[in-house]
């Protein structure tokens, strides 16, 4: 990339990017190569592919030009060499996983994890005799300890779900050194807006890119981003596995992609000022947002970090009648999973996400009766603490 192009800001580049200025049948948006296979034109042009004298695409299993596009886009907004663009954040993760280890290997991984990432990393890799060690959150004595002559990487999520804990990366990255081993992040809450988990060495970061990257709660979507040296063999399985995206999907994910700057500054400051009303609210115990002073790791956010992302973590006061009459209260705001998009969503841990959990297993975990995520869509931030607050009256009603 050359020193001016570097100059460019975020919004620009996540609207031009990876594009040739020079438009396929002059069009101005991203065309849906919408097609399974790519036609030879003579013998010629075989020979000058197999001989790789000519990039091109042959099937649609192992790229698609739309696809292409969005990898390069999302790999300068991250600053990274290279990125593969996958059907689900899922795919990205499992597919990078599968491409690093082999039997005999180790890993560790945090508490504070995906929960489907935990469960792929611990259950599923066991299989193949892959070991796991899944270390507490923010223990860095433990996470140091935990890393053998065998460990292939440690991984974790940061910030992470619903606490919003954040990884010190600066001490990930030493700890990772000493013992000469990769680090892994999903970078998912984050954005490339928010964090650059790269710029601290880290060696790999995926997103789910279902959520802010595409922006509008319509699409699944994945990316993992890297040196050209380390995504090359997750290409190459990924050529295997056959978790690509669609183009049309993709398209979805490059339009997303325009106003994402945009999006995402603005959920940082509605986000902020909602975590401070709820902080102030007499109906709430507890706020969990990286960028309020009274967050565990504001510090470390503070440092890492140029924003708090839009998800906004609280406990209410009282019990689950509390909680549930709360959320039956809700006129705008909706209750779902997900996060980064233009609705605002809810989720209620207790009853989503740990139905199948004891109430015991659940505390222990601190997925408290009366803990709320909040997503904050890019609704006016008036019109969100105006539903909350109804909501906080209509609780108390009994
Ligand atoms: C949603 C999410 C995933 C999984 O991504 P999908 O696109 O749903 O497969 C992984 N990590 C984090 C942090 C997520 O929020």
């Amino acid at each position: 990339m050359s020193e001016k192009k570097k100059k460019t800001g975020m919004a620009s580049r996540a609207i031009h990017a990876g594009e040739p200025r020079e438009r396929y049948a002059d069009t101005l948006t991203t065309p849906i190569f919408q097609t399974s296979t790519y036609v030879f034109k003579n013998s010629k042009d075989i020979e000058e592919y197999t001989k790789g004298n000519k990039p091109r695409f042959e099937y649609g299993r192992y790229g698609n030009p739309t696809e292409l596009i969005a990898e390069r886009r999302l790999a300068d907004l991250e600053g990274a060499e290279d990125c593969l663009v996958f059907s689900s954040g899922m795919m990205a993760i499992t597919t990078t996983i599968l491409s690093l280890v082999k039997t005999g290997d180790h890993i560790v991984i945090t508490d504070d994890s995906y929960k489907k990432t935990l469960e792929f990393c611990k259950s599923y890799l066991q299989r193949f005799g892959v070991e796991c060690t899944i270390v507490p959150f923010g223990d860095y004595g433990a996470l140091d300890r935990a890393i053998r002559k065998n460990t292939r990487f440690i991984f974790s999520e940061s910030p992470t779900n619903p606490y919003l804990n954040v990884f010190d990366l600066v001490l990930l990255k030493k700890i990772a050194d000493k013992h000469g081993v990769m680090t892994l992040i999903d970078s998912t809450i984050a954005t490339p807006i928010n964090q650059r988990p790269l710029e601290f060495g880290i060696d790999l970061v995926t997103h789910s890119a279902t959520k802010y990257l595409s922006g509008h709660n319509d699409i699944l979507a994945g990316v993992v981003l890297g040196s050209k040296d380390l995504i090359t063999p997750i290409r190459s399985l990924h050529k295997s596995m056959g978790g690509l995206i669609d183009a049309h999907c993709c398209y979805l994910l490059l339009r997303g992609l325009k106003t994402f700057p945009m999006r995402v500054e603005r959920q940082n400051a509605t986000a902020l000022r909602v975590a401070g009303y709820l902080e102030t609210h007499p109906d709430v115990e507890r706020v969990y947002y990286p960028f309020l002073e009274s967050h565990h790791h504001h510090g470390i956010a503070k440092e890492q970090m140029t924003g708090g992302g839009c998800v906004v973590t609280f406990v209410m006061k009282g019990g689950l009648a509390e909680a549930n009459r709360f959320l039956d209260s809700l006129d705008m705001i909706f209750i779902g999973p997900s996060f980064g998009g233009a609705e605002s969503l809810i989720t209620h841990p207790a009853t989503v996400s740990y139905y199948d959990y004891t109430r015991e297993q659940r505390y222990e975990l601190g997925i408290i009766d009366t803990l709320f995520r909040l997503a904050v869509g890019l609704e006016d931030v008036d019109d969100i603490i105006n539903d909350l607050d109804r909501a906080f009256k209509r609780a108390k009603k009994r």
